[in-house]
């Protein structure tokens, strides 16, 4: 395999000038990275998702305007030649002018993903211009080129076997010559409409690219040095990981650590890529890599944390000694496209949370007309102000008498939807989320401090 190295920098890696250096020092450093993807500028996405929801309010709209360019106008004062920089900048900027104009009066998620892809469109001509400054022989690439998607605009799907044929034709040549800086997050469809891959979605553009390339490594550049056993802001004395496998790392991410998006390690699994996340602020810090073998499988390896959860819970009498209640509760969901995270299950009634689907954050919710049709089968309770709490680790429901040390340090708290036992690698639960932080702390206490 060739030694082909993917370096993805998040949005607060390429936040500033200062940071855009950071990442150029670490693209410098390993002669191996022949591609880079980056994020919008921090902040940047959230102001223009703003402007995508329709800001009527004309003051309002400038005033979001002005921030834009003021956040790209930082970094082009502190270039040498801005002058080309500087023009495809402003360029995009009309554009999202007159999309922003477009969005307040009729917002739609075609106009959304057009919009907001301009971040990384922007951030991207910033960080080719610093890196050449430095004598880096860079060039940019639109991602929109090859990164082929469906339709389904805010959380498109990708089109693996094209992206694949795509980057052949034109992402790897150019690789050859150049140090190539590209987008993550965002795509286009068949038609050439501009897509996104969902919020936080450049990590997982970055495993795409670097799986349709053949990469032999993928470094995910953040502002974390690497994946700790819970989030230290939570419990002071989590601890680094050094090594990590894909499984346990999938789950992390999937029970919400926020480190990488969760379809991230799906291509890197696919494609056996390790995977490196570290900060670019601190890179001599080290981090973290998630690799197929590792060297050591703990029992508990972290715990997770997500919090806004929605639960559902469905009776019905008529379940009793039944069969076909469940069929029909998910044949309602599957037609809503509902996508159900948790699930529990008692003779009469079945619990369940509903999965994180669209872009704008806060607890998913049940649509109504879902609702009217479950209703129609059963009694339909929704309860929110729930957090989903996730032990990961190993061998878990092969491994005796743990059940007992996490669930008497818990012995306080009031535990709901407690799933356990069809993963080897987690057990999970929820909690109110008043209490949440209190039971990862005294959880990480009993179970990674001792
Ligand atoms: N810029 C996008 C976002 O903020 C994608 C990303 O940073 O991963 O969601
Ligand atoms: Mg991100």
């Amino acid at each position: 395999m060739s030694s082909f190295n993917v370096a993805k920098f998040g949005g607060t890696s390429v936040a500033n000038f200062e940071a855009m250096s950071r990442c150029a020092a670490i693209i410098e450093n390993n002669p191996n990275t022949k591609l880079v993807v980056s994020s919008a500028c921090s902040g940047v996405t959230n102001l223009l998702v703003e402007l995508a929801n329709g800001v009527q309010d004309q003051v309002r709209r400038s005033e979001l305007l002005t921030q834009l360019a003021q956040i790209h106008d930082s970094v082009l004062e502190q270039l040498e030649d801005a002058t080309q920089a500087a023009s495809d900048v402003y360029e995009i900027l009309d554009t999202v002018t007159s999309l922003a104009e477009a969005a307040s009066i009729q917002a739609s998620k075609k106009l959304t993903d057009h919009l907001v892809a301009c971040g990384e469109l922007m951030s991207t001509h910033l960080l080719t211009q610093l890196m050449k400054e430095r004598g880096i022989n860079a060039a940019r690439f639109d991602i929109r080129d090859i990164l082929r998607t469906d339709s389904n605009f805010g959380r498109a799907e990708p089109e693996l076997e094209q992206i694949k044929a795509l980057a052949k034709q034109s992402l790897v040549p150019l690789c050859q010559d150049f140090v190539v800086v590209t987008q993550g997050f965002i795509g286009s469809d068949a038609e050439g409409n501009t897509t996104t891959l969902g919020r936080g979605g450049s990590d997982y553009s970055a495993a795409l690219i670097a799986e349709a390339v053949e990469a032999s490594g993928l470094e995910i550049w953040t502002d974390v040095p690497g994946i700790y056993t819970t989030d230290p802001r939570i419990a002071q004395k989590a601890s680094p990981i050094a090594e990590i496998s894909f499984s346990e790392a999938s789950e992390m991410a999937n029970f919400g650590a926020k480190i990488l998006h969760p379809s991230t390690l799906i291509p890197a699994l696919r494609h056996d890529i390790p995977v490196f996340v570290g900060s670019s602020k601190e890179p001599e810090k080290g981090g973290t890599w998630i690799r197929h073998q590792v060297e050591s499988s703990p029992l508990f390896r972290a715990l997770a944390l997500r919090c806004n959860q929605t639960m559902v819970t469905l009776r019905s009498a008529k379940m009793f000694h039944a069969y076909g209640f469940l069929a029909k509760v998910f044949e309602i969901l599957a037609k809503h496209k509902i996508s159900v995270d948790l699930i529990t299950t008692s003779e009469i009634s079945v619990s369940l949370t509903l999965d994180q689907t669209d872009t704008s954050g806060g607890a998913p919710q049940l649509p109504a007309e879902a609702r009217a049709e479950l209703e129609e089968l059963c009694s339909v309770e929704v309860e929110h102000n729930l957090c989903l709490v996730a032990l990961i680790g190993n061998n878990m429901s092969g491994s005796k008498g743990y059940a007992k040390q996490v669930f008497s340090t818990l012995e306080d708290f009031n535990l709901r939807m407690i799933c356990y036992g069809a993963s080897p690698h987690n057990l999970c639960f929820l909690v109110n989320e008043s209490v949440a932080k209190q039971a990862i702390q005294k959880l990480h206490t009993e179970l990674f401090e001792k």
